[in-house]
């Protein structure tokens, strides 16, 4: 497996792979559901390009860009075994070379809603990362994980938007034995509070409960019990919603589409988002 932290030696790597690349882009800390996602693409084309790269651009002022976990050598062991060819791991001076004219780019009706809302420049700041990535990589398809439901749209409204040839592989998301979404800050959590943070995967699982088994349509009452089985494992509630799968904009009722639960909590410092499906009337 190669690896390389420049542009050119990404580009001249790439060039010698032959048939279907598929590109997995991450900011390392890498756990199962990360070499879930190599698997997919894997079975998906010929060759496998990782990217490494914490990116700053991504991160608000007071969040945790600089704590963020870097452990390298850990990550490049688990691309070789999940079979990747290579990886990408540029230091920050490679994907923003100081001095450059800084270009944005923006999903305005997604970026300024849910986690854009929350963390306001973060969607620029991924989009802006993605498709520096995807004209380095230049693959043929990529891989997002649903668990970042919000960033998976976003991304995909670039592609089609700015008419990018590169097919989108959404994957799903890999959870702990007690359903809490596997997540690279889930390493921040001391162990009292990950015993609580399950609290995010049962206010998903009431979620789902009442649409499917108890046939709620009205996102309210839902929004309000996910809010309230936050509360009850002591977590913060940031927003939790019921919204429309594909526009993510609120719904007066689930309708045929179905919807999706969304979820942002923090609980000792610590902010993780999750989300689940939740089934159209049959
Ligand atoms: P990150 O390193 O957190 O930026 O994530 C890199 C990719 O892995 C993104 O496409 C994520 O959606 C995906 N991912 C993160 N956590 C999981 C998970 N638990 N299961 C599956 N995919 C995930």
């Amino acid at each position: 497996m190669w690896v390389a932290r420049t542009v050119e030696e990404c580009r001249a790597e790439r060039a010698r792979l032959s048939g279907r690349v598929v590109f997995v882009p991450t900011m390392g800390a890498l756990h199962a559901g990360h070499a879930s996602l190599i698997e997919r693409a894997r079975r998906e084309g010929d060759a496998v390009i990782v990217s490494v790269f914490v990116n700053p651009t991504q991160f608000g002022p007071n969040e945790d860009f600089h704590r963020y976990p870097r452990p390298i050598e850990k990550d490049l062991a688990l691309c070789e075994a999940a079979g990747a060819a290579g990886v990408f791991n540029p230091g920050v001076e490679t994907m923003y070379p100081p001095g450059a004219t800084a270009c944005e780019v923006t999903i305005p009706a997604l970026a300024s809603i849910l986690e854009g809302a929350a963390r306001p420049g973060h969607f620029a700041g991924v989009c802006r990362v993605v498709a520096k990535l995807l004209h380095i990589v230049r693959p043929d398809s990529a891989v997002f994980g649903q668990k970042d439901y919000q960033q998976l749209r976003v991304i995909e409204a670039m592609v089609h938007d700015l008419h990018m040839p590169i097919r989108l592989i959404p994957a799903p998301t890999l959870r702990e034995t007690d359903g809490l979404a596997m997540s690279s800050r889930n390493a921040y959590l001391a162990p009292e509070p990950r015993a609580r943070a399950v609290g995010l995967f049962k206010a998903l699982s009431l979620a789902q409960h009442m649409v499917r088994d108890q046939g709620r349509r009205d996102p309210g009452p839902i929004e309000a019990a996910m809010a309230r089985v936050l509360a009850d494992h002591g977590i913060e509630v940031g927003y939790a919603a019921v919204r429309h799968p594909r526009t993510l904009a609120s719904i007066d009722a689930i309708s045929n589409d179905g919807a999706v639960a969304l979820l942002a909590g923090k609980l000792a410092g610590v902010r993780l988002i999750d989300n689940m499906p939740l089934p159209g009337a049959e």
